[in-house]
């Protein structure tokens, strides 16, 4: 079975930044946090964990030492309530990210509805919501648009949000009549994973994307391959791969989402060049 890589894959440079921090802040004696999982990788999180990088739930959870904001970032007012508290505040939100949110705060000084695209739970849109103030609505699709929006409307993506979505959204919005102010902050990284997925996901007989099941840039290459490529599999590491599904396969591919590490990558090829 040939195994075949994504052009486009894995940790982007985003998550290796914060990483990178991470990892610097680890030099110091201070007790250190993240506020939530640094990365949606639970193997990540455990190595994280096991150098003195632990997961705080929630700003009360910490009262002293380093402080760490994911690549997600968070709402303004969590990091003043940081400042104020007198931690070290280790800021890596995504530049990415840190665009969206300032998009989506001019959005909110229009005046009117600011539609943020995306995962409501998902904590880069939870901080998105924070700068878009309290006229944001977030839908995950066309469906979920509230009946009355108030013009003039803007609207805002999820980082990691698949380009469709956004359109279909936004053409929602256009047949109401309305013309919306669209801010496409749909990062490259996720954009260059998501097309070289779904090229490869057309070529192979079957796919395997890697990655934590609660990251939402893998869930998105999961259901861009699944409409190429009907033997789509989502495994967060080697141990899940299971033999039956490759029967008959002479090509299989393999992509991965922005936060998973090249060494879980790598343990899948040769997992599947072993099959
Ligand atoms: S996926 Fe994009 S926005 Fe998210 S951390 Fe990576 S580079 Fe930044």
């Amino acid at each position: 079975m040939d195994v075949i890589r994504a052009k486009h894959a894995g940790v982007c440079y985003g998550v290796e930044r914060a990483l990178d921090m991470a990892n610097a802040a680890m030099l110091d004696d201070e007790d250190t946090y993240t506020l939530g999982p640094l990365i949606h990788n639970p193997k990540v999180v455990e190595e994280l964990d096991a150098n003195g990088v632990h997961v705080a739930a929630s700003p009360d959870d910490v009262q002293e030492g380093i402080v760490i904001i994911r690549s997600h970032g968070v709402e303004p007012d969590v990091l003043a309530t940081l400042r104020e508290r007198g931690l070290t505040v280790i800021d890596a939100t995504c530049p990415h990210v840190a665009k969206a949110q300032r998009s989506a705060a001019q959005l909110r000084d229009m005046g009117g509805t600011v539609v943020v695209v995306g995962r409501a739970d998902h904590p880069e849109v939870l901080g998105l919501c924070g700068h878009a103030g309290e006229r944001a609505v977030v839908v995950a699709n066309a469906d979920e648009l509230p009946d009355e929006l108030v013009e003039p409307v803007g609207v805002v993506v999820q980082t990691t949000q698949s380009t469709e979505k956004l359109e279909s959204v936004v053409e929602a919005i256009r047949a109401r009549g309305i013309e919306p102010t669209v801010k496409n902050t749909i990062c490259f990284a996720t954009r260059q994973r998501q097309e070289s997925a779904a090229r490869l996901a057309g070529e192979v007989d079957a796919i395997v994307i890697v990655g934590g099941k609660n990251s939402s840039n893998t869930t998105h290459l999961y259901e861009i391959c699944k409409a190429h490529c009907p033997k789509s599999h989502f495994v967060e590491g080697a141990d899940e791969l299971q033999a039956s599904w490759f029967e008959g396969c002479k090509t299989v591919g393999v992509t991965a989402g922005a936060s998973t590490p090249a060494d879980q990558i790598q343990e899948v090829v040769e997992c599947l060049e072993a099959m």
